[in-house]
């Protein structure tokens, strides 16, 4: 791939926070950044160079939209794979569809990492009532009821202490799911890969990343002992799949760190909250990363830019603090522009870089 010339068009599925802070790093290399989104509120669109808010299925939209793209990128995994393949026929789209598909389903997403000697936790697909006593009786319980696709933050899922839970579990979560045994697990942990057009690999310190309702509450780096000891593991599982789906651009592997080792839990094709951090954390950002992977650029520096980072969410109200937030000396605040505060809405987050 010849490297894109800064001017080029970057063409963004998707008009969340991540799309925002891709296209501002587009901006800081040069590029021109184009939003395509249904939704009414396109946070994305505050920061890009231009917006089109339409249906991803509008085929006259699409045609549009790729004429008007030089390269395109998406940065959330919940859309349909089709107008994705159609624009990959018409210019070039990284991560390319292949990743979009094995990342939408939790079924595939397993079977391809167990292939490449990742372990996941033990699963059953389930796709009935009576399927979920079978899947309990062969993964046992406590264990997790996932939806095999469009899950995130912990949504579409629902837990079972015992087999008693059977019932409200599906009528929670129903129709097409895994079964997943319950990791004992000490910590959650990531590993934020980018991967260059010409198969080139970079990776940052995995962070330890704590949950609160299913939700990233925090990402620290450098994490604890028991993460450090799964980091090359881990990165190297992360390469082999990025390799394997001749991934290009940032690929977000999460892990439980448990005493057998990373037990793999779900990969996004995509920049990922666990690496907001890098934007301050790091000399080059996960989101500048992705715009060189897929422009063909070379890939920055990794490394860290102080002795450690916390990178905590904002989520619902907890943006409020903002003003406080503001006056902390060092304190690096980001609001996503989101005009409604709604509970579980991730509205911003806050970095703090510990000097050397
Ligand atoms: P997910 O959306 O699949 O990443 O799940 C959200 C959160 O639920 C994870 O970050 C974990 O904290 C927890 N979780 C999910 N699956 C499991 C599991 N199999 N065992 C233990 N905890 C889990």
């Amino acid at each position: 791939m010849t490297a894109l010339p800064p001017g080029s068009t970057i063409g963004i599925l998707g008009g969340g926070q991540l799309g925002r802070m891709i296209a501002s790093a587009a901006a800081q290399l040069g590029y021109r950044t184009h939003v395509l989104a249904p939704d009414r509120e396109s946070v994305a669109a505050q920061t890009a160079s231009s917006l089109t808010r339409a249906d991803y299925h509008n085929r006259v939209v699409l045609a549009d939209f790729a004429a008007q793209c030089d390269v395109v990128t998406y940065e959330f995994e919940n859309i349909a794979a089709e107008p994705v393949e159609w624009l990959a026929e018409r210019v070039p789209v990284h991560p390319s569809p292949v990743s979009l598909r094995v990342a939408q389903d939790r079924l595939a997403e397993k079977a391809f990492v167990a292939d490449l000697g990742g372990t996941p936790a033990r699963w059953a697909a389930v796709g009935t009532r009576a399927a979920l006593d079978a899947a309990i009786e062969q993964i046992g319980t406590p264990a997790v009821l996932k939806t095999t696709r469009m899950g995130y933050d912990g949504k579409g899922q629902a837990r079972l202490g015992t087999p008693a839970d059977a019932d409200e579990a599906w009528a929670a979560v129903g129709g097409a799911a895994v079964l997943e045994a319950f990791v004992t697990f000490s910590h959650e942990f990531s590993i934020v890969l980018v991967r260059g057009a010409d198969g080139t690999m970079v990776s940052y310190p995995p962070p330890w990343n704590e949950h609160a309702d299913g939700i990233l509450a925090r990402s620290t780096v450098p994490a604890p002992p028991p993460i450090a000891a799964h980091w090359t593991e881990a990165a190297a599982l992360t390469g082999r799949i990025a390799d394997a789906l001749n991934h290009v651009g940032v690929l977000t592997c999460e892990f439980f760190a448990t005493a057998e080792g990373p037990v793999f839990n779900e990969m996004a094709p995509r920049v990922h909250n666990s690496g907001h951090w890098t934007i301050e954390g790091s000399v080059t950002s996960q989101f500048e990363n992705h715009v060189r992977a897929i422009c063909g650029l070379p890939l920055g520096d990794t490394g860290l830019t102080g002795a450690g980072v916390t990178m905590e969410n904002l989520i619902g109200d907890e943006v409020d603090r903002w003003p406080d937030l503001l006056a902390e000396a060092g304190a690096h605040v980001h609001l996503y522009g989101k005009r409604e505060v709604r509970a579980g809405r991730k509205m911003g987050h806050v970095t703090r870089v510990t000097r050397r």
